[in-house]
């Protein structure tokens, strides 16, 4: 089931943490990448992938900026005549602050990153996917887009919205071949959070709040990522995949 060979695969925020590795899990299954970051240190990533044997492109793109995003999955279709896949996964945290303390340019900064991303990504991949004849979208939520964690209302309202946008996604183009689902990570060691880990007190309060106690590894997500992404998923749309070792089980 998780063979990708030849698949074209889009991949958004994929310098480091959770789409490094997916990138690098589908290079290993065979697919083609075309990576989308702001970051420059995702062509290190698609390097490795080409050493892997695939093709694999770097393309600089804010997902927050509609022409980067048109630009980015042009690229797909211009370097290898089709889109399958996509993971739409670049993300940022805001800083922690109480609801009523939040500034207004932060959350306008989350929301633009973390929804209008999503939702420009999911809306021109829509386009291409439906010229390939059907394929597969993924978006990375958060359990923050499932319950909310504490003084981080921009995030909780940017996953929710991706929540949102995934469900409406899939029921617009189900008929169209095209399947529509979401990854909701709990806590994983990555760039993003190695702050918090990094902090023994601040890393004992995140255990004592994970049933599992520990933080996942990247390429646990990515393993998630590549199940809904696969013909193993065949029925599987409009879901929203929790990945989490039981943190919203009680
Ligand atoms: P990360 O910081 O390692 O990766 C984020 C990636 O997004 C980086 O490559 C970064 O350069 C890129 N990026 C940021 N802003 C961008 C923009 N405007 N345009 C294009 N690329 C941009 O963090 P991560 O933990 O791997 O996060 C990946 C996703 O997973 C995010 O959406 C995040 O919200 C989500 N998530 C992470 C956790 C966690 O515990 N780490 C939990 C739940 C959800």
């Amino acid at each position: 089931y998780l063979d990708f060979d030849g698949k074209v695969v889009l991949i958004t925020g994929a310098a480091t943490g959770i789409g490094r590795a997916t990138a690098l899990a589908f290079a290993d299954r065979g697919a083609r990448l075309v990576i989308g970051d702001l970051s420059q240190a995702a062509e290190e990533t698609a390097a490795l992938a080409r050493e892997k044997g695939v093709d694999a492109v770097f393309v600089k793109t804010n997902v927050s900026q509609s022409a980067d995003v048109q630009a980015l999955v042009a690229e797909a279709e211009k370097r290898f005549g089709r889109l399958d896949i996509a993971f739409n996964n670049a993300g940022i945290l805001p800083s922690t602050t109480a609801f009523a303390e939040t500034d207004e340019a932060e959350f306008d900064r989350i929301i633009a990153v973390d929804l209008r991303g999503v939702f420009l990504s999911v809306k021109y991949e829509l386009q291409a996917l439906l010229r390939a004849g059907g394929g597969a979208i993924v978006n990375t939520a958060s359990v923050a887009g499932v319950v909310a964690d504490p003084n981080m209302a921009p995030y909780a309202a940017a996953k929710h919205g991706v929540v949102g946008l995934t469900r409406a996604a899939a029921l617009d183009y189900a008929a169209k071949n095209i399947r529509v689902n979401a990854v909701a990570p709990g806590l994983i060691a990555t760039p993003m959070t190695e702050r918090w880990l990094a902090d023994p007190q601040i890393s004992k309060a995140l255990m004592a709040n994970s049933p599992i106690q520990r933080a996942a590894q990247p390429e646990e997500i990515a393993a998630a990522v590549l199940f809904l992404s696969s013909p193993a998923a065949s029925f599987i749309n409009g879901s929203i995949f929790v990945a989490d070792g039981g943190q919203t089980a009680h």
